[in-house]
């Protein structure tokens, strides 16, 4: 402190002295500017000093510097003043204003001392210059306008004006440059004018120009570079306000349906997003969907069905991770679209599953309703009966609703129940369909009535039969069902078999036929009767039935004897011949009938005993009589003959006769024998079989 103002004394004194010094001692001043060529001439000091160069003669002039060094000369013959190599004002005068060179100008012989000042003027040789080549700024987007940023100022060791003059800014929108003077000089700073916006542009680079005032002027430049730091200005934006997507059902769960897609302008964690579904919506969202909050990727969580819910509306938020954080929001509208996925399905509204078969066709058995629970021609429904059956599906003014009719007449006792099937199919791609099968039960009506297998019937009954026992039984069929098919039967008691049915009676239930009485085949051979078969329908059907009744034949009868006239079953004839007649003459013939017929009555016959056996045969079928061989005078006059006649049945019966043969002289016996024998031939032929022949004709 105390060298400080000694310091500050000297320095005072001895600007006195100068002062004081050319005023008394030398007025003689100078002005050349620095950097002037070597040996340019200053001015005239002999001249300006008054003094007689030509007279000074062997004076001679010596210049001193006593600070600076010979950076003067003087001509010691013209007594100029000229420079003595470079000048440089900055060199010699630093930081100072006016830059004066104090020179002692020494005239020898006797010794005179001048001083002489010389101002070196300054001469804009320097350019400003930056201490440095850049200058970096980190400023905050939207810091408020008027915020100052001080800058490196520029140097220019010239002087004056060709010191800085000014200071300028490339042209930008964001700052102006502002200076301040200061005692060191101008410092310039960067002002803001406007916000900066990093999203628009995240740095500047500027360029300050420090100028001096120089003729030409000269300049130094400053790279200044702003890096706007982010702030979260800027919240997440969907590439849309509203997506509209349209899903297929039935997507298997975990399908990606879309991904959404925001954008944050800002940088770092302010630009990062975070996607969400937004928290005010329904349950049954938070379920279905699921937003990976990284990707953007909305995918099901569950099987969407389009019959529970045909479309959803999801809220979407976006946050990036700025503080506070910044959100967005879109809304997500998924529309549903139907697969066919749903078969058919038929109702049966109302079924009767009977129906009488006398119905007119177009009788309604049933309704059936068709529905299906997708939509579009996916739930359209085509309904059919598909199996060959007498009813039709006819549908009804109100859609998928169909009645079941009659197409046609039916008959139960061809079709008694019918099992319709209805197939519902849908015009989705591929169709899916159903069917149901309806069970009808058709009802029975009177409409037949009882029928025998056959009519006319017969019957062939064995004669002797026991009274009150069953002959043979008839049956009638009834088609119809129950109470209609319940036949039963009465013996009709009109016409002409009056009088038969009068010894008849028919079991009502199962149409066994007794007869009250024994029938003669001998008496009777056959009758005639009818029987009605009725069912117990409301009203009754009925039909008749002709039964015919043979009497067929027993062996009842023993043969009778007719000749010769018998009693007791046997007989006894007296036959005369003549004792001349030939071999093979016809004695008699026995005759004889049976009432029975066929070998019932087929009588033989046979020769039981017989005197001599040589002499007669019997023909076993006509019952004939002859001689063998002619009658010898030996021979007897009379013959016993006994005749077995025995009829054919199973067990047969028989009749003995016997003829007494007496042989005559010839003229005795002559006439009365001519005339027997053509009676009995003729009665021959006629024989007994007329009965016979009538019943196997019937037979047959
Ligand atoms: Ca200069
Ligand atoms: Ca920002
Ligand atoms: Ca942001
Ligand atoms: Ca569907
Ligand atoms: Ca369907
Ligand atoms: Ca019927
Ligand atoms: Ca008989």
């Amino acid at each position: 402190m105390r060298k400080a103002g000694i310091c500050s004394w000297i320095t005072l004194c001895w600007i006195l002295l100068l002062f004081f010094g050319r005023r008394i001692l030398a007025q003689i001043r100078y002005s050349v500017p620095e950097e002037v060529k070597d040996r340019t001439v200053v001015g005239n000091v002999a001249k300006d000093l008054g003094l007689d160069v030509a007279s000074l003669g062997e004076r001679k002039f010596r210049i001193v510097s006593e600070t600076n060094g010979d950076i003067f000369g003087v001509n010691a013959d013209t007594g100029a003043l000229f420079v003595h190599g470079r000048i440089d004002r900055e060199q010699l005068c630093q930081g100072s204003g006016t830059c004066l060179m104090e020179q002692k100008v020494l005239v020898e012989n006797p010794l005179e001392v001048h001083y002489l000042v010389v101002e070196i003027t300054d001469v804009n040789d320097h350019a400003p210059t930056f201490p440095k080549d850049s200058q970096t700024f980190e400023i905050a987007e939207h810091t408020l306008p008027g915020k100052k940023y001080q800058l490196h100022p520029a140097h220019d060791p010239d002087a004056g004006i060709n010191s800085i003059r000014t200071y300028t800014l490339s042209a930008n929108e964001h700052f102006e440059i502002n200076i301040r003077q200061s005692d060191l000089g101008k410092i310039p700073f960067l002002e803001l004018k406007k916000p900066l916006d990093r999203e628009q542009s995240s740095k500047h680079s500027l360029l300050l120009t420090a100028v001096d005032g120089g003729k030409p002027p000269k300049s130094g430049t400053l790279n200044i570079t702003i890096i706007v730091l982010d702030s979260n200005d800027n919240k997440p934006v969907f590439t849309q306000e509203i997506y509209h997507i349209t899903v297929k059902e039935n997507l298997e769960r975990g399908k990606i349906i879309f991904k959404l897609n925001a954008t944050d302008a800002d940088e770092g964690i302010n630009g990062e997003i975070e996607y969400s579904l937004g928290e005010t919506l329904t349950q049954d969202l938070y379920l279905t969907f699921e937003l990976n909050t990284v990707t953007g990727e909305i995918v099901t969580k569950v099987p969407i069905d389009f019959e529970k819910t045909e479309h959803y509306e999801l809220d979407v938020e976006a946050s990036d991770k700025g503080a506070p954080p910044l959100t967005g929001e879109c809304r997500v509208i998924i529309k549903i679209v139907d697969v066919n996925d749903n078969s058919p399905e038929i109702d049966v509204t109302s079924l009767s599953n009977t129906v009488s078969e006398n119905s007119k066709p177009g009788t309604v058995i049933s309704l059936i309703r068709v529905k299906d629970k997708d939509s579009g021609v996916n739930g359209k429904i085509i309904a059919h009966i598909t199996n060959n059956v007498p009813f039709e599906l006819k549908p009804s003014y109100k859609e998928n609703t169909y009645s079941v009719v009659t197409k046609d007449f039916l008959d139960r006792e061809q079709v008694s129940n019918y099992d319709i099937t209805i197939k519902a199919t849908d015009c989705g791609e591929p169709p899916l369909s159903t069917t149901k099968t309806l069970s009808i039960q058709i009802l029975d009506v009177n409409d037949n009535s009882p029928k025998f297998e056959q009519n006319p019937l017969y019957f062939y009954i064995v004669e002797n039969n026991v009274a009150g026992t069953s002959l043979f039984s008839v049956t009638a069929a009834d088609k119809d069902k129950n109470e209609n098919a319940d036949v039963s039967y009465s013996i009709a008691r009109t016409g002409q078999e009056k009088d038969v049915a009068l010894f008849l009676n028919v079991n009502a239930e199962n149409g066994q036929i007794t007869a009250l009485k024994s029938f003669d085949f001998e008496t009777l051979k056959s009758f005639q009767f009818q029987v009605v078969a009725s069912d117990s329908g409301t009203p009754s059907l009925s039909s008749n039935v002709t039964v015919h009744v043979f009497i067929l034949d027993q062996n009842d009868n023993a043969p009778v004897i007719l000749y010769p006239v018998s009693s007791n079953a046997s007989a006894e004839g007296v036959e005369e011949i003549p004792r001349n007649v030939n071999a093979g003459h016809l004695v008699t013939k026995v005759r004889a009938y049976d009432a029975d017929i066929g070998y019932n009555g087929w009588l033989l016959f046979s020769l039981q005993g017989v005197t001599d056996h040589s002499l007669f045969g019997l023909d076993r079928y006509t019952g004939q009589i002859r001689t063998l061989r002619l009658f010898t005078e030996t021979d007897e006059a009379q013959y016993k003959l006994v005749i077995l006649v025995k009829d054919n049945g199973n067990v047969s019966l028989s009749a003995t006769a016997t003829v007494l043969v007496k042989v005559v002289d010839p003229s005795e016996a002559f006439a009365a024998s001519d005339v027997k024998s053509s009676t009995k031939d003729a009665e021959d032929t006629n024989h007994h079989c007329a009965d016979c022949n009538a019943v196997l004709q019937v037979q047959h």
